[in-house]
């Protein structure tokens, strides 16, 4: 292993460059495709509730405008720098590209611990944050679209919606300047559970498929699979609630905290109460406390979800991890070592930027959502219910027989917002999955999964750059 300091940003070239050589582009656009566009970097003072002034540090970063707007998250933590922006940024473009969402890739960070401050001082930061990001024309719908990301959620995207929106008086399209705002604020049905679904939905779809999980030696589906999770947060959360509805077993959760081991699988909300309450998930009632949590990650396990932050999967603890599958919900959690040690130990790393790639996918939604200005569904609910009626009674009435009630309210019930949310999600969770096994089917070449995903994403990338005419 080298002794250089860790750069995201430097694994994500290297994780590209290791898939570039599996496409047909020259080096200069495949330097382009690789570079981030645009960074602002910025300083602003917030006076804190006791009167003091803080400066505080953040960024944006706009990866690519092959496509506009720019999407992707912004987050709220202590270990927020510019490497890191970069490299989230870099992955947000690769990402939407996989996913056929047509962004091009942004992300944004504030360094701070949000624990750490009041909520008003959380809303000045966050206020401040969009309008120096409006000052520089770094954010719009039609320019660079944020969302929430690691430490921020709907409260955060509200505060930056309303901000936008006061600084833009008469834009009819403001609601569109950020996506995983509160319902009441513009945001769609099925947000808020998007990337924890994605994640499931991906799964869901590799283990469905026979000769992968012949190859390693597991049963089909999802059902009776054992799965560890770590982190709690939104994503981590609705991992863990879709693998144990679909009948697996979650038997371990980690947090910073420490995590809790249950053979006979976790419930993943009455621990979030129980944290809630006593304010750590250690000390779960039928679980055993494991203290180092670090270890959670080497549980022997089916499928292992890291759904917390990068870097937490290297070259050290890799060759300890003990799952047959990684499901990377969250972005960059496994160093390009890791790939490798995976690579020969026989695991399969299902990577983070098509994996959890559900966010940004309902995010698109939302934006759609927002731009036309009409919620999903409105327009076709009760006709396709009348329709639907008039369908059964006729087929009553042809055959004599009646359907039972509850057969009939399944098939009379006209599309919701939340059922096209989260049938347009499984869709395009399941295309994009196969489409990248077929990359990696047609060139048994390439090494991995994430290797085949970087091979879609170079390729639609590199696509739109040449039909741009940017490269003549
Ligand atoms: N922060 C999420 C991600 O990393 C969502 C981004 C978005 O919805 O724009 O994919």
């Amino acid at each position: 292993m080298s002794n250089q300091p860790y750069s995201f940003f430097h694994s994500v070239e290297k994780s590209f460059d290791k898939a570039a050589k599996f496409t047909k582009w020259e080096k200069g656009l495949l330097e382009q495709i690789k570079a981030c566009n645009s960074i602002y970097s910025m300083r602003f003072p917030v006076k804190m509730d006791d009167g003091r002034i803080e400066v505080i540090e953040a960024y944006r970063v706009q990866h690519s405008q092959h496509k506009s707007p720019c999407k992707g998250g912004i987050r709220f933590s202590d270990e927020v720098n510019q490497d890191e922006v970069m490299a989230l940024a870099s992955l947000m473009t690769y990402k939407c590209a996989i996913v056929n969402v047509p962004f091009g890739g942004g992300k944004g960070g504030i360094k701070i611990n949000p624990r750490k401050y009041s909520t008003y001082e959380l809303e000045k930061i966050t206020r401040r944050y969009t309008s120096e990001l409006v000052k520089k024309n770094f954010i719009g719908p039609g320019i660079d679209v944020p969302a929430p990301d690691y430490g921020t959620g709907e409260r955060e995207m509200a505060w930056i919606v309303d901000t936008y929106a006061s600084l833009k008086p008469g834009d009819i399209d403001a609601a569109g300047c950020v996506t995983g705002k509160p319902i009441s604020q513009g945001g769609v049905h099925g947000r808020k559970e998007a990337t924890g679904l994605g994640v499931f939905f991906g799964t869901r779809e590799v283990c469905n498929m026979p000769e992968v999980m012949n190859k390693l030696g597991m049963s089909l589906g999802i059902e009776g699979k054992r799965i560890v999770v770590q982190g709690m947060g939104n994503v981590g959360y609705f991992c863990a609630k879709f693998f144990r509805e679909h009948g697996a077993k979650v038997i371990a959760i980690a947090e910073y905290e420490g995590a809790v081991f249950n053979e006979n699988g976790l419930n993943e909300e009455e621990l979030f109460q129980h944290r809630k309450k006593s304010g750590s998930i250690l000390n779960f009632p039928g679980a055993t406390n494991i203290e180092k949590t670090t270890e959670a990650l080497e549980i022997e396990c089916d499928i292992l979800v890291p759904a917390a932050l990068e870097n937490v999967i290297n070259g050290n603890n890799a060759p300890r991890i003990k799952a047959k599958i990684i499901a990377e919900a969250a972005n960059g959690p496994l160093t390009p070592e890791a790939d490798e040690i995976f690579v020969q130990k026989g695991v399969l790393v299902i990577p983070d930027m098509y994996l959890n790639a559900g966010g940004v996918t309902v995010s698109y939604f939302e934006w759609l959502k927002n731009l036309s200005h009409v919620r999903y569904g409105r327009m076709e609910k009760r006709f396709t219910e009348n329709m639907n009626s008039r369908i059964l009674s006729q087929i009553e009435s042809l055959t004599g027989k009646e359907v039972a009630e509850k057969e009939r309210n399944f098939i009379k019930h006209g599309a919701d917002e939340i059922d096209l949310v989260h049938s347009g999600l499984e869709e395009t969770m399941i295309s994009a999955t196969r489409e990248i096994m077929e990359i990696w089917h047609n060139n048994p070449s390439i090494p991995d999964m994430r290797t085949a995903a970087y091979v879609s994403a170079i390729n639609k990338v590199g696509t739109s750059y040449t039909e741009l005419g940017i490269f003549p």
